[in-house]
């Protein structure tokens, strides 16, 4: 017996990876986070298979069920929504694993970071511009660890991925205003790849009464940064003036 930490990626079954989709089809218990998980996801799993909505239960009451099942040596699927590696609540779940001596294998995901930039066809990476990406959220029931604070991390004027924080899209557009500067493109994409997603563009001075109008206060991906703008700089790696040693897979 074991448990899979499976990512369920941002919603399209099509963005669930081949094993993701092999582990539902054939599963007898499935732990999944009925708030964020699609439907469509949730009905690849086997009719037959005993289903919970981790939504309204403790950690206590999944480990329960996880330790009655490896009583009967029944497989566990615990799907995550996105990447479990990210804000998916893993670690303590691992470790009463680890102290129940049930084995895990985690199963990575599309997150939703990647298929908010997917949809909004954007490099988050852009020569020149930004060279780094921070994912991160603004503090809720979770505060945010010393020198995480956002604006010290707007201080870098990476590409920012905030997850959990559009309900308070003004508050963190002022934080990191004089940063970015008003005239930074935010992006804001509610339900990546579901049927009703909505994607809404603005700046930092903007994005605030544009969210404002459109009902949006949670699901949502929020991504800052001047690399939106698409600027016009080019990367070496296609640089013909740029020799290096191969030119195949990698910008090594
Ligand atoms: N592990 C997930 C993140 C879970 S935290 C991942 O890798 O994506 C939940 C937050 O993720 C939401 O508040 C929202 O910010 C983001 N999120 C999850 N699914 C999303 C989707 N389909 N579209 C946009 N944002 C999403």
């Amino acid at each position: 017996m074991q448990v899979y930490f499976v990512g369920a990626g941002p919603g399209d079954p099509d963005l669930l990876t081949v094993k993701a989709r092999r582990l539902l089809e054939n599963c007898q218990l499935c732990i999944y986070a009925g708030s964020l998980v699609s439907p469509q996801i949730i009905s690849l799993i086997d009719p037959q298979a005993d289903k919970y909505d981790s939504a309204e239960m403790s950690l206590d009451r999944i480990v329960e069920i996880i330790g009655q099942a490896h009583e009967k040596d029944i497989d566990v699927i615990r799907l995550h929504t996105g990447d479990p590696s990210i804000y998916g609540a893993i670690s303590e779940q691992m470790n009463r694993l680890d102290d129940m001596q049930i084995a895990y294998e985690i199963v990575p995901g599309v997150s939703s970071f990647q298929a908010a930039a997917a949809v909004l066809k954007a490099e988050l990476t852009c020569p020149e511009v930004s060279q780094t990406v921070i994912l991160t959220r603004t503090s809720g029931r979770t505060p945010m660890p010393l020198h995480q604070d956002i604006e010290t991390l707007a201080k870098s004027m990476s590409t920012l991925c905030l997850f959990l924080s559009v309900h308070k899209i003004g508050e963190v557009a002022k934080q990191i205003e004089e940063y970015y500067g008003a005239d930074c493109p935010v992006a804001v994409v509610y339900h990546a790849s579901w049927h009703d997603q909505i994607v809404i563009k603005g700046t930092i001075k903007d994005i605030e009464g544009k969210i404002g109008g459109s009902g949006i206060t949670k699901t949502a991906m929020v991504i800052v940064g001047h690399a939106l703008a698409r600027p016009d700089t080019e990367s070496k790696l296609y640089d013909s003036r740029f020799t290096h040693g191969y030119r195949k897979g990698s910008e090594e």
